[in-house]
């Protein structure tokens, strides 16, 4: 894709490292997220949380104001951790750093390793875990965030322990009700497996009558430190295979766990894929139950077609996800023209393309290191029928008058973002009917005569 004539960034097509990061320390079970930097940073990612998620979300800050920058912020962080295992009663503390503490150089593993051995210097109770990853926020995304800090989790904690779990499974950033439909194909597998992270409960419990200062639910730490001996680990997510800093393969190279990359479960193919890799390691067939969801999502694949076939989407959002929601239009007869991303890792074009290689007769537009002023000039010149992504498109769609099929993070103008599901053929059947619906409503909106079949 062409360079275009500008160098700022307008409304990002991506979010901050350490946001990322959050929502990852968060689905470990007993966990409290902590940013060493100022309480600004800490503001923002709560409110953008919780209005995607609408639960509260503790994010606590070591509160660097202006002399901190020149003097560092080491006593800040010591106080902050002492505060948030006095306040919580933490068992993990994740801390992220922030543009702040980057620039200024701040070495967090030296200043904890310091805070640790105070703490036993003075005879005080057995400190909880802490995990610290770097997530500078100007040189990459939240996604670069979630994945650091999930292998922030395993690298510093992760052994090979006794009583191992079949599967690790590396899910990257699902949605609540995606873990929750994982876990239930995992179950009629009889699979017991470690989700890391899991934030099906941390970032979507039930109403209770108190207040609990750290949600119920995560992935338990007791888990985490047998993964090494698990006897697989999955790790879903096409952009991740080619990085050598990936989870699985810090699993596979430490502790020799086989590596199952594949993609996101999204549509027919890439699901088939994950029962297919789950029947060859339990040796089980699915159940008739997923038998019977796959048929009837090709017998709708079928019906959908005269509403979907030649239709143009522009897809983007975070990279794995916008692969795999490619991997499906495709299969259902949209072409996607332009697949965006706001992500650099540089493995997206590759990862669209191999999803779509065998059925598109050319590859969709790619672009990466995105903004959405770049999106809607794209999308203005390839006149898509519908996009498919998050609400920071919404604007887009309003302007080119065509439908808004909200999916991924942040969703902050629909409610129930958190209960959207993507993944399975469950998944897939949901967003089927939501892309045909769209555009029916769409052409309904259009026609001057509306609809009367009434
Ligand atoms: S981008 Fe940097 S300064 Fe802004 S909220 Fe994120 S960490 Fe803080």
């Amino acid at each position: 894709m062409e360079p275009l004539p500008y160098v700022s960034t307008t409304n990002a097509c991506k979010l901050c490292g350490p946001l990322g990061a959050c929502l990852a320390f968060r689905g470990v079970e007993g966990a409290v997220p902590m940013l060493h930097g100022s309480q600004g940073c800490a503001t923002y990612m709560r409110r953008y949380i919780i209005s995607h998620f609408r639960e509260p979300m503790d994010i606590a800050s070591s509160a660097l104001g202006e002399k901190h920058a020149v003097y560092g912020g080491g006593a800040n962080l010591k106080q902050g951790l002492k505060n948030v295992m006095t306040k919580f009663g933490a068992r993990l503390i994740g801390i992220a750093t922030t543009c702040l503490t980057e620039t200024i150089g701040e070495d967090v593993p030296m200043i904890v390793e310091e805070f640790r051995r105070e703490i036993r210097r003075k005879g005080g109770e057995e400190p909880p875990a802490f995990v610290s990853v770097r997530t500078p926020s100007y040189s990459g995304t939240h996604m670069e965030g979630f994945h650091g800090a999930v292998r922030a989790v395993v690298e510093q904690l992760a052994g090979e322990g006794h009583a191992a779990r079949m599967l690790n499974l590396l899910p990257g950033f699902l949605s609540p009700e995606d873990l929750r439909h994982l876990k239930e194909i995992l179950a009629a597998f009889r699979c017991a497996a470690t989700i890391l992270p899991d934030i099906s409960m941390t970032l979507d419990g039930p109403a209770l009558d108190d207040y609990p200062k750290i949600p119920g639910g995560g992935t338990p730490i007791e888990d985490i430190w047998r993964m090494g001996g698990a006897g697989a680990t999955f790790e879903l997510g096409r952009t991740l295979h080619g990085d050598p800093q990936s989870t699985g393969k810090l699993l596979k190279e430490r502790f020799e766990v086989a590596l199952h990359s594949m993609g996101v479960p999204i549509g027919l193919r890439e699901t088939d894929t994950f029962f297919g890799a789950l029947e060859q390691l339990t040796g089980m067939e699915r159940s008739p139950r997923f038998a019977m969801e796959r048929g009837r999502l090709v017998d709708s694949y079928v019906d959908a077609h005269k509403y979907l076939f030649g239709k143009r989407a522009v897809v983007y959002g975070e990279e794995d996800l916008a692969v795999g929601l490619t991997a499906f239009l495709a299969e259902v007869g949209i072409t996607p023209v332009l697949c965006a991303t706001g992500g650099r890792s540089g493995r997206f074009r590759s990862a669209v393309e191999q999803v779509t290689a065998d059925i598109l007769p050319e590859a969709p537009a790619v672009g990466e290191g995105m903004d959405f002023r770049q999106i809607e000039e794209q999308a203005e010149i390839l006149s898509p029928d519908i996009m498919i992504g998050h609400s920071k498109g919404y604007s887009i769609a309003r302007k080119l008058g065509i439908p808004l099929v909200r999916v991924g993070f942040p969703i902050h103008d629909r409610f129930g973002g958190q209960r959207t599901l993507h993944v399975g053929y469950r998944g897939t059947q949901s967003l089927l009917d939501r892309i045909v619906n769209g555009l029916i409503e769409g052409n309904q909106n259009n026609s001057p005569v509306g609809y009367g079949y009434m």
